[in-house]
């Protein structure tokens, strides 16, 4: 029977509602929420059935994280991070950490980002020594998502050989010369534990490599850029779904009781055509998400263009809609028990992680434009 990830997903929902608000206010890492994926068996979702996985398409992973981003941004980015990192195992791993991830013993994430290159993900600056058959890795990382939880990084280097961009490799967390740089404490999503990582002298077997030396760059664009951008925007598009039932519920049961009608805020037609805003863009945004997967689905030719759009639209699209949420719940909008500002917060991130919106903003320009997406 084809495993039902909406249903899994619902009840994971309920897991991260209830943690949500601790999850955000702590700074916390959600356990409760990521062991209840895990027991769901949402940690193999993307895993072929061959290694023990459901083996679903990625339709299916984003619908999990739009449904739990609406409970807890937090919960989906390291959900997120996870099917990113299990999208390269699953191409490039060994058939022993593949079925592990299918039966939930190991959370993945991406090892990307850098102090020297930032969000030039694709470009990274540390570097991988060969020495017999270990590597030897120097870096320093400057976000990872669940950076203490998870079980191994996917991670990026130059190659130890030869002048290609990138190669990656499988980090196990508790490697020596590996060091967590104090804790996150950021504006949003502050249960996704992103924090620097420093690699002084890491050294792992030559066989964790993830691909050929000098496939790195392959590797991100064909399958990482794919995945990360169509989940994230997933990520987004749950938190805008809840902007707009959170805003509908505060206007429609907020009343003004010195009127005579004790009109509701609903009653007024300029917050009905905000809130009439905020359902038109998340549709749009959310139709465009959809037609992308169907691109990817059927391989069609503008598929790596739609994902470059559609991690931009659906981004900016959550800022946006998490704006007017705050313009139309008002002074209360500020205050932690309406829930916007909270999702407020975990909607800025999506628009800075690489690629960015600006960059994509760019690459597509060149795309229409005719021009190399690179140089
Ligand atoms: C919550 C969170 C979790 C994250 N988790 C991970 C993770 O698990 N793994 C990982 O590898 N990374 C992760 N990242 C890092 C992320 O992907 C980016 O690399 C990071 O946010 C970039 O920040 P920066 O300050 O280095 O950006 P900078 O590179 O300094 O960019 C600053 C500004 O310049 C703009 N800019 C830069 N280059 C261009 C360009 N060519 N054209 C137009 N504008 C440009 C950017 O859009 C941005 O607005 C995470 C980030 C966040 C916020």
């Amino acid at each position: 029977m084809t495993f039902d990830a909406l249903a899994a997903a619902e009840s994971v929902a309920l897991t991260a509602r209830a943690h949500a608000v601790a999850v955000d206010t702590q700074a916390a890492f959600p356990s409760a929420t990521v062991d209840a994926a895990r027991q769901a068996g949402l940690f193999g979702l993307l895993s072929k059935p061959a290694v023990g996985g459901h083996g679903l398409p990625l339709r299916h992973a984003g619908a999990v994280i739009e449904r739990i981003a609406r409970e807890c941004g937090s919960s989906a980015m390291v959900l997120t991070m996870h099917y990113a990192g299990t999208a390269v195992i699953e191409a490039h791993g060994s058939e022993s950490v593949r079925k592990d991830i299918a039966a939930g013993r190991h959370l993945s994430t991406l090892a990307f980002s850098e102090a020297g290159s930032r969000s030039h993900f694709w470009a990274p600056v540390s570097t991988a020594r060969a020495n017999g058959n270990e590597v030897v890795l120097d870096a320093k990382k400057s976000w990872i998502t669940s950076a203490r939880a998870a079980t191994a990084y996917v991670w990026s280097s130059k190659p130890a050989a030869g002048s290609e961009a990138s190669t990656l490799w499988l980090v196990p967390n508790r490697t020596s010369g590996l060091s967590v740089q104090g804790n996150f404490d950021g504006i949003g999503l502050r249960g996704n534990d992103s924090a620097p990582v420093q690699a002084s002298a890491v050294r792992v077997p030559v066989a964790n490599r993830l691909g050929g030396d000098g496939d790195g760059f392959g590797i991100m664009m064909g399958t990482v850029l794919p995945t990360f951008a169509m989940l994230i925007a997933g990520g987004s598009l749950g938190l805008a779904e809840s902007l707009v039932q959170k805003t509908a519920e505060h206007a429609g049961g907020t009343k003004y009781a010195h009127l005579a009608a004790q009109n509701a805020l609903a009653d007024l037609p300029t917050i009905r055509a905000y809130i009439a805003r905020m359902r038109i863009q998340v549709d749009m945004a959310k139709a465009l998400w959809q037609e992308t997967f169907t691109a990817l689905e059927q391989g069609r030719a503008d598929a790596g263009l739609r994902v470059l759009e559609t991690k931009a639209a659906a981004a900016e699209t959550a800022c946006q809609v998490a704006d007017i949420a705050m313009r139309v719940c008002g002074g209360m909008a500020f205050r932690k028990e309406v829930g916007v500002e909270r999702l407020f917060r975990d909607t800025r991130a999506a628009m800075v992680m690489a690629p960015t919106s600006d960059q994509l903003f760019d690459f597509v320009g060149k795309a229409v434009c005719g021009l190399p997406l690179f140089g």
